[in-house]
C-alpha cells in the first residue's frame, strides 16, 4: 500500500530542519512589505541554476525580521503553515545576529520569535523549539556570544545550536575551537556539513560532537563515515528537494538517501526552506515515494528517526512517538 497525497497530508508529521527567514508565507511577507510580492521574488523556478540564485531569495524576508514585531508574526506565520499539514512538532532554525540592530539584542531577537511561536502553538497545536544558527561568516566570538545568550532558553524554547552559511568557503576546521565551547556549555547541536562541503566536515563535526548533520551529502560512497554516524547514533537531516535545487546533488539519481536508508543510519526528512525552495514536508514524502520507491513503513521510520534524533526531552519524545503509532 502507498499513502496518497491526501493520507500524506493527515499523517502527523515531524520536522527537524527548516529555517524560518526561508519559510515564511507570502501572506506574510506582503504583510510586512505593506505590498504585493510575485511567487518568482519569493522562491526558486524549477531550473535554479545554482545556490548563489538559491541564496538571493532570502533578501525579501530578511527585510520582514528586523523588528520584534517581524519576528513574533513570523514564528506565528511558520506554524500556522506546518499546521496546516499536520506537523505535530518542529524545530524551527533562525540566525539571531541576522535581526540584531540598534533597538534589539541578541536577547530580545529571540524572545520576540519565542513569544510568536508560543502563540502559534496555542493556536494551531504545532509543538516547537528554536535551533540557533553560529553563521560561518561571523567570527568566533560573535558566534559564541550569540550561543552563550541562547543557552538562557534552552529548554525554555531553544532546543540548539547550528552552524550555517556557506560552507564551500568557510571548512569546518575553522570552527572546532568554538563548537568545542559550546559542547562545554552543554548546548547540544547540529551542523551544515556535506552539504557543498567535503567529507572532511561531516567527520570534523561528529568528532568535535555534533549529534545531528544537516544535509551530510558528502559521505555518499563513503562508509568509514557513515559506520561512525551510526555507531553515534548521529541524525541526518536530508532536504532532497532543496538539495536537488543548490545543486547540491547533480540528478535525482546521485542522491543518497536510499544509501544511508540501506546503511541504517537515522535519516529524516525536511524541508529546509518551505518558501524560497516551494515545499512542505508532504511535497517532500511525495517525492521520495515516487522518485526512490521509499515505502509507507519507510515513511513512518523516517518520522520515528525524526522523534528519535530530536532535540526535545523524553516526555515529549513519548508524547510524539504515541501520536505516530496511532497513525
Ligand atoms: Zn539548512
Amino acid at each position: 500500500m502507498i499513502l496518497t497525497t491526501e493520507e500524506l497530508i493527515k499523517l502527523p508529521k515531524i520536522e527537524l530542519h527548516c529555517h524560518l527567514d526561508g519559510s515564511l508565507s507570502q501572506k506574510f511577507i506582503e504583510r510586512r512589505l505593506g505590498r504585493t510580492v510575485k511567487k518568482e521574488e519569493l522562491g526558486v523556478s524549477k531550473d535554479c541554476a545554482s545556490l548563489a540564485e538559491y541564496l538571493e531569495k532570502f533578501a525579501l524576508p530578511g527585510q520582514c525580521l528586523t523588528n520584534e514585531t517581524g519576528l513574533w508574526e513570523a514564528g506565528y506565520d511558520v506554524l500556522e503553515t506546518m499546521s496546516r499539514e499536520h506537523v505535530i512538532y518542529a524545530e524551527i532554525r533562525f540566525a539571531p545576529l541576522l535581526h540584531v540592530s540598534g533597538s534589539m539584542g541578541t536577547k530580545q531577537v529571540i524572545e520576540a520569535l519565542l513569544n510568536g511561536l508560543e502563540k502559534g502553538k496555542k493556536d494551531f497545536g504545532t509543538e516547537y523549539n528554536v535551533i540557533v544558527c553560529a553563521m560561518r561568516h561571523h567570527s568566533a566570538e560573535e558566534n559564541y556570544d550569540m550561543i552563550r545568550a541562547a543557552h538562557a532558553f534552552l529548554g525554555k524554547g531553544v532546543c540548539a545550536a547550528d552552524l550555517a552559511g556557506a560552507e564551500a568557503s568557510y571548512p569546518m576546521w575553522e570552527f572546532m575551537e568554538l563548537f568545542e565551547k559550546v559542547r562545554k556549555l552543554g548546548m547540544p547541536f547540529t551542523i551544515h556539513a556535506g552539504e557543498c562541503g567535503d567529507a572532511r566536515n561531516i567527520k570534523d563535526s561528529i568528532d568535535v560532537g555534533a549529534r545531528r548533520i544537516g544535509h551530510g551529502i558528502a559521505m555518499r560512497g563513503e562508509p568509514e563515515i557513515q559506520r561512525k554516524v551510526k555507531e553515534k547514533g548521529i541524525g541526518i537531516e536530508m532536504c532532497p528537494i532543496s538539495n536537488l535545487q543548490t545543486k547540491a546533488v547533480k540528478s535525482t539519481e546521485e542522491y543518497p538517501l536510499r544509501e544511508f536508508l540501506n546503511a541504517g543510519l537515522l535519516v529524516t526528512v525536511n524541508t529546509d526552506n518551505r518558501t524560497v525552495s516551494g515545499t512542505s514536508m508532504t511535497k517532500e514524502l511525495d517525492f521520495i515515494q515516487k522518485t526512490y520507491g521509499i515505502s509507507d513503513e519507510e515513511i513512518l521510520l523516517l518520522l520515528r528517526n525524526a522523534v528519535e534524533t530530536s532535540f526535545t526531552d523524553d516526555d515529549m519524545k513519548r508524547r510524539l512517538y504515541r501520536q505516530l503509532n496511532g497513525a
